[in-house]
């Protein structure tokens, strides 16, 4: 007797689940607004001169709990820099099959290199190809950041352009005067950041 309760509750259970609106219905030809701070694939940020955020710190990789990134830090060429600074990041690359998306190599970021797009679309033929270097991090010559998965076509453009709502979580070099005070600094092809909601950038 009690069996056949178990399994008329189970089948209960199964009934209601069949009339439940699905969220997934409309996907991939309709997306979902995300969060402003969706952890999604990373981008590689340059200035808004062109030059690249990235100065190949390596705190970005000591910082990862997977240790999912690479990254090899070369001094400037003097005729041509790459970064301000002595240093750029020579090879950068992030595992995406290891990431777990937890932004700690955001956190850990001193220049606002590195910041996470809405992407959660990350779909590989195969394992090489989910391990993303440069030619796919860093934004494009317009700021825009590159894709993939071109070739798929499945690449939600709007959740890849979605990539700037990061702000620092420290002061700007350990300042105690920056405490509280949203540092943003300038992005190329989107200027500088608006700060968000509840937050108020310090006259200059
Ligand atoms: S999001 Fe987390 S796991 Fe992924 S690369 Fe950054 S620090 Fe590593
Ligand atoms: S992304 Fe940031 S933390 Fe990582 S190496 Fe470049 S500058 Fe350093």
């Amino acid at each position: 007797m009690s069996e056949n309760f178990g399994l008329f509750k189970g089948l209960k259970v199964t009934f209601k689940e069949l009339f439940k609106k699905s969220v997934t219905d409309k996907y991939p030809k309709q997306f979902r607004e995300k969060p402003q701070r969706f952890h999604g694939r990373h981008v590689l940020n340059r200035y808004e001169d062109g030059m690249e955020k990235c100065i190949g710190c390596e705190l970005c990789a000591g910082v990862c709990p997977a240790q999912c990134i690479y990254v090899r830090g070369e001094e400037n060429p003097e005729d041509n820099p790459v970064s301000p600074g002595e240093r750029y990041g020579f090879i950068y690359e992030i595992n995406m099959l290891r990431c777990i998306y937890c932004a700690l190599c955001v956190e850990a970021c001193p220049t606002e290199a590195i910041t996470m797009s809405s992407l959660f679309e990350m779909s590989v033929t195969n394992r090489a190809d989910a391990i993303f270097d440069k030619s796919v991090l860093v934004v494009d010559d317009s700021g825009k950041p590159r894709s993939h998965e071109e070739k798929t076509n499945l690449t939600n453009e709007k959740d890849l352009q979605n990539f700037d709502g990061w702000m620092r979580a420290t002061s700007s070099n350990g300042n105690p005067n920056y405490q509280n005070v949203i540092n943003w600094s300038g992005s190329l092809g989107y200027g500088k950041k608006e700060p968000e909601k509840g937050q108020h950038l310090e006259e200059e």
